[in-house]
């Protein structure tokens, strides 16, 4: 199992404890990173959270997987 920080699980669980279905053209999602539960463009490449993307945190093992979509320049 991945590491991960107990506060952002329970923060997600808090959030995702009533049942929810995505808007119509988007898909269920849950964040590798945080597990966060969301919604998405089925043809997204990009797997974690709007959160966990915009303040950076990467999933452990994502890079070295080789589905790293946007790799540092
Ligand atoms: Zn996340």
């Amino acid at each position: 199992m991945s590491v991960r920080a107990p506060d952002l699980r329970a923060e997600a669980i808090a959030i995702n404890a009533e049942p929810w279905d995505p808007l119509p053209g988007m898909e269920k999602r849950r964040c590798p990173v945080c597990a966060y539960l969301y919604a998405s463009q089925p043809e997204r490449a990009e797997q974690r959270c709007h959160t966990c993307v915009v303040r950076g945190r990467e999933v452990p093992g994502y890079a070295e997987a080789g589905v790293n979509d946007d790799p540092p320049t």
